[in-house]
């Protein structure tokens, strides 16, 4: 069953006071799971699958609450710069947005004028409404059937560099496989 804010804060943070970010995506977590209706994601695998459009604490967040996990290809990242993540009940084949309202940071300085900055977000991630920390917002998301957790298929063989590749991230150009690296430039330069 999921636990409570209290329990995922202490195990996030250790002993270290929690920073604001893993604050807000605990609470996002939560509230995504009343709303999609899964109170038991760990018993229920890979029924749930979470994309995430930043690193650093919302996907720590979203494994730590959720179970999903990049291994079992449950949790995606898909960088968009934004602490926002999309939940997909792939069972019920529904999908809910959830991002957090820039608004949010405004009211912790009004709402503890006194305290750093750090610290107020942290008051104010803990004490603010949900309504007042996201926006939410029903969505549609194609997952093909290669993205989601426990499909095998082919793996082929990229004829340049000769290197596997997996889960139809392939491209067929002219009669050859290529994998995009070799297709389209890659991240990194030879030396
Ligand atoms: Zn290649």
């Amino acid at each position: 069953m999921i636990k409570d804010f209290q329990y995922y804060l202490d195990v996030a943070a250790k002993n270290d006071p929690p920073r604001p970010g893993i604050i807000l995506a605990i609470r996002m977590c939560l509230l995504a799971l009343t709303r999609v209706e899964i109170n038991d994601p760990l018993t229920q695998k890979r029924r749930l699958v979470v994309i995430v459009e930043t690193d650093r604490c919302l996907p720590d967040a979203v494994q730590l609450v959720t179970g999903c996990r990049l291994a079992n290809r449950t949790l995606k990242l898909k960088d968009t710069g934004k602490m926002a993540a999309v939940f997909v009940d792939v069972q019920k084949d529904r999908s809910l947005r959830l991002a957090a309202r820039e608004s949010a940071n405004h009211k912790a300085v009004e709402l503890f004028p006194g305290l750093e900055r750090l610290e107020a977000l942290s008051r104010a991630y803990r004490t603010l409404a949900e309504h007042e920390l996201f926006c939410e917002q029903w969505v549609r998301v194609h997952l093909a059937p290669e993205d989601l957790p426990g499909h095998h298929g082919a793996r082929v063989t990229c004829c340049q560099c000769g290197e596997g590749i997996a889960f139809r991230r392939e491209v067929r150009t002219g009669g050859r496989i290529l994998c995009r690296t070799c297709a389209a430039g890659g991240y990194y330069e030879p030396l």
